[in-house]
């Protein structure tokens, strides 16, 4: 890479916004649009689409949720529209775009993706990821096809097993590269690039651009055009984010609390660690609500059923770690919850950013306790915002409790502090360790979420007296349902 070209285009909401139309797509792939019910391109489809169009390489900033995948697929599918053909022989059908994502979620929604926008045209595609049998997928691949999706294990797989041929390859795509690195996959990209003809456009997606990132951008991009859409502190302004004051042991109950307080429905609540995530499920099972844990541990088929379930309304909440949500194609949902705050900062802002997108607003809500103190302070220097944590109001935590009951009756009858500490240790690495408890404790303040809204002024005036959290409130906000994998078709 010898030098990046910063995309110029204005950002002005003032003129006429963008429109398929613009971009001089074929007619197969603007039925397919309409199909989906797309009219305006997203900021970075209308940034992305013409550039890849003009055969650049690509540098994008843009995290999932952004519309980023037709940024790049719709573009792909118009310039391989010079080879599409419907013979029947595989020799006609070779590899010509290959995308790479680090997870077997995020690669199976863009090939859902990328089959909805090349379903008019004689194009084929095809995904590959481990964790399920690879017979399906050699057959798929040895009958030819022009787009693969893979994650980049299983991609190198079916390379040694002769199944794979990537000699062909003109486009070359990686998919959210900064979590590729994380996942430690620097060592298989760096095979799989030397597979690829020298000859062929590239294109990177990335939320963030550390130093590594630019590293190995460098390595591969020729005379990158850089394509940056709205920072995603500006999605956080949609996002109302209120931190919870509340003891490490009254987490669940809090979460419990938050749940049923609104009825709501379709949330994304957050653990750091694997065990967390499938106890805080359980433990929310326990309670009546209907949840399901999605974690790396949990293999394929039941990542893709909890998701399935999510998506169609049978459970209501999905408890993730960072790994698993990460790749899934879930946007605009109401609410996320942090049941713990998240070691990097940066996550915060790719958890935050799974709701208020679109120009909806949404609720991000974390729970902080003295452990966490520290690691709040890093992600208000990082969106350069105080988040100064408030009390839950109308929860009592099990302290609270304690103190009011002179026998401590209840102590005995609630076993799971103890049992919990040893496999909550257990279950986090030495880099995951949680920062020194020793932190000082945040400021209380007690203040009634409810003005930490924005202003609604649609909604009725309402007595501001009354608990925000009352189960029984007329005043509760309408339940929005989330978009869901692949755009309109899919929506619930
Ligand atoms: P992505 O960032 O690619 O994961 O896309 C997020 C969601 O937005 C997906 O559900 C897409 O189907 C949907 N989407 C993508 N482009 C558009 C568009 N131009 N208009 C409406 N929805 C879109």
């Amino acid at each position: 890479m010898t030098d990046i070209t910063t995309d110029q285009t204005a950002d002005d909401s003032s003129a006429t916004p963008p429109r398929f139309d613009d971009f001089g797509l074929a007619p197969p792939i603007m039925q397919a649009l309409a199909d989906q019910g797309y009219v305006h391109p997203t900021p970075i489809q209308a940034k992305a689409i013409p550039i890849v169009l003009q055969g650049h390489d690509v540098m994008g900033a843009a995290q999932t949720g952004t519309g980023k995948t037709a940024s790049f697929s719709l573009p792909i599918i118009q310039l391989l529209m010079a080879h599409a053909n419907t013979s029947a022989s595989p020799a006609r059908h070779p590899v010509r775009a290959l995308v790479l994502t680090p997870t077997r979620e995020l690669a199976d929604q863009v090939a859902e993706n990328v089959k909805a926008y090349s379903r008019h045209t004689p194009l084929r595609s095809t995904v590959v990821f481990g964790g399920v049998d690879m017979t399906p997928q050699t057959a798929a691949l040895r009958s030819g096809v022009e787009i693969l999706i893979a994650t980049p294990g299983r991609l190198l797989d079916h390379v040694q097993q002769k199944t794979l041929n990537l000699s062909q390859t003109e486009i070359f795509v990686m998919d959210e590269a900064d979590r590729m690195l994380d996942m430690g996959f620097l060592p298989d990209l760096q095979r799989i690039i030397n597979l690829l003809p020298k000859q062929r456009q590239n294109l990177m997606f990335s939320a963030t651009f550390s130093p590594e990132i630019k590293k190995l951008a460098a390595s591969f991009l020729d005379k990158p055009v850089l394509i940056e859409v709205a920072r995603s502190n500006a999605t956080a302004d949609r996002v109302t984010q209120v931190v919870y004051r509340v003891d490490e042991e009254d987490k669940r109950d809090a979460v419990v609390h938050l749940l049923r307080g609104r009825d709501l429905k379709q949330v994304l609540v957050f653990s750091n660690t694997k065990i967390g995530a499938s106890r805080l499920s359980r433990e929310l099972e326990r309670h009546g609500i209907k949840a399901a844990p999605i974690h790396g541990d949990k293999t394929q088929n039941e990542r893709m059923a909890a998701l399935e379930a999510f998506k169609n309304g049978s459970i209501d909440v999905l408890v993730a770690t960072d790994v698993a949500a990460r790749g899934l194609d879930i946007a605009e949902l109401p609410c996320v919850i942090n049941y713990d705050l998240p070691y990097s900062a940066e996550d915060y802002v790719h958890r935050i950013g799974r709701t208020g997108r679109a120009g909806a607003s949404g609720d991000a809500w974390s729970l902080c306790s003295d452990k966490d103190v520290r690691l709040l302070a890093d992600i208000e220097k990082l969106i350069r915002q105080k988040l100064t944590p408030v009390e839950l109001v109308g929860f009592e935590g099990r302290s609270a409790r304690n103190s009011g009951d002179k026998n401590h009756a209840e102590r005995s009858e609630r076993p799971e502090r103890s049992e919990r500490r040893p496999s909550d240790r257990g279950d986090r690495t030495a880099s995951d360790r949680p920062r020194s408890a020793s932190a000082p404790a945040p400021r209380r303040e007690k203040i009634d979420p409810w003005f930490l809204k924005p202003y609604e002024p649609s909604e009725p005036a309402q007595a501001q007296t009354e608990p925000v959290l009352s189960k029984s409130s007329k005043t509760a906000p309408p339940i929005r349902r989330a978009a869901l994998l692949g755009g309109g078709g899919n929506k619930t």
